[in-house]
């Protein structure tokens, strides 16, 4: 829990992240978690994926940026990958995951209106390509506004996915109101940010008693549940309530990271499940990695021996 705490306070340390950033030590942890650099590098792992019959959902890697013209190419990242894909002909496989702060949405007054725009453009491309897109949920000041964007935007293109987080106490009645819209498109995490003690719950046990229950009500609803969880149990409870809800294979999906337990998303894709693989490219990778060490110590420490061995 320490370790956690942190990790996760390091994950928002832009000192650190110069540091780590400029270090080729870290090079071999990046190349399994993440696809790699460039957008041709995410086609290519869609690709390798999809032949394996794995979906994927493609994150361009980024968050909190600081100023409009980051997001400004964040966007237009996502408006090239969307292209490439298409070309690819991925589109029936692979779709997009966004975060809002990567959008703008965490700089100011003028946050909302500018992540509203950009999402806005990169739906749209998505719908001529073929695809979804899936709003990720990031640290807690952002999941109102993040609700919010997602509202306005599902007018126009309802088929798109949002991320809600376990770990957080509202979620329970953000997951009914979701569950209440037909066809809604609902991850469900278990979180991967630092819990308050307020708002939300800090001991594991208490966060995956409430992923089962936000899980139980989505699976009891005619929304679409994307369990994204690498934890056997869940899995297994995903499967026991999708079977007795009626739900077969092609009415929810399990959902892992690229790199995480890459047979068991072979071993559900093989049964029939659909499967969809969270495929991070990009340069900014640090506050991704973070928290996949934060959440997995034995990431950690793949990642310390990485670092002795080229030590
Ligand atoms: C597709 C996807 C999208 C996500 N999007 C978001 C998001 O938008 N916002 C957000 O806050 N979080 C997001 N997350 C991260 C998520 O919230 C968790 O932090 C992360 O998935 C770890 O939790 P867990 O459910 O996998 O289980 P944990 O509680 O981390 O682990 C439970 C058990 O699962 C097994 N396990 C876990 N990881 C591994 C592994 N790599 N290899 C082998 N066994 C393992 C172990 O047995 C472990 O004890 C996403 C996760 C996925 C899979």
């Amino acid at each position: 829990m320490v370790l956690r705490r942190t990790l996760l306070a390091a994950s928002g340390s832009g000192r650190l992240r110069a540091f780590v950033s400029g270090t080729r030590l870290t090079r071999g942890v990046v190349d399994r978690f993440v696809a790699g650099e460039r957008a041709e590098d995410a086609v290519r792992a869609a690709g390798e994926l999809a032949e394996q019959g794995l979906l994927s959902s493609i994150d361009h890697l980024g968050e909190d940026v600081e100023h409009p013209s980051a997001a400004e190419d964040i966007t237009k990242g996502y408006l090239h990958l969307l292209r490439l894909l298409a070309e690819a002909e991925l589109t029936s496989s692979a779709e997009v995951s966004v975060k809002p702060t990567a959008l703008g949405l965490g700089l100011g007054g003028e946050g909302m209106q500018l992540a509203t725009d950009h999402l806005s453009r990169i739906c749209a491309a998505a719908a001529e390509a073929g695809t979804t897109v899936t709003v990720d949920m990031e640290a807690e000041r952002y999941v109102a506004p993040t609700l919010r964007l997602v509202a306005a935007l599902r007018a126009d293109y309802p088929w798109l996915g949002c991320v809600l987080q376990s770990y957080l106490r509202r979620t329970e009645g953000d997951t009914a109101a979701m569950a209440a819209e037909p066809g809604s498109r609902v991850r469900l995490c278990k979180g991967a940010y630092a819990p308050d003690r307020a708002t939300g719950y800090t001991e594991r046990r208490d966060v995956d008693a409430a992923y089962v229950r936000s899980l139980r009500r989505l699976m009891d609803s005619e929304a679409y549940p994307m369990v994204a969880t690498h934890d056997p149990r869940l899995i297994d409870i995903a499967t026991t309530l999708a079977r007795r809800y009626g739900r077969t294979y092609d009415g929810f999906e399990y959902q892992m990271l690229y790199g995480a337990r890459p047979d068991e998303q072979r071993r559900l894709a093989e049964l029939g499940a659909r499967v969809r693989v969270y495929v991070p490219y990009g340069g900014d990778w640090y506050g991704y990695l973070v928290r996949r060490m934060a959440e997995r110590p034995a990431n950690a420490a793949f990642a310390a021996r990485a670092v002795v061995r080229r030590g």
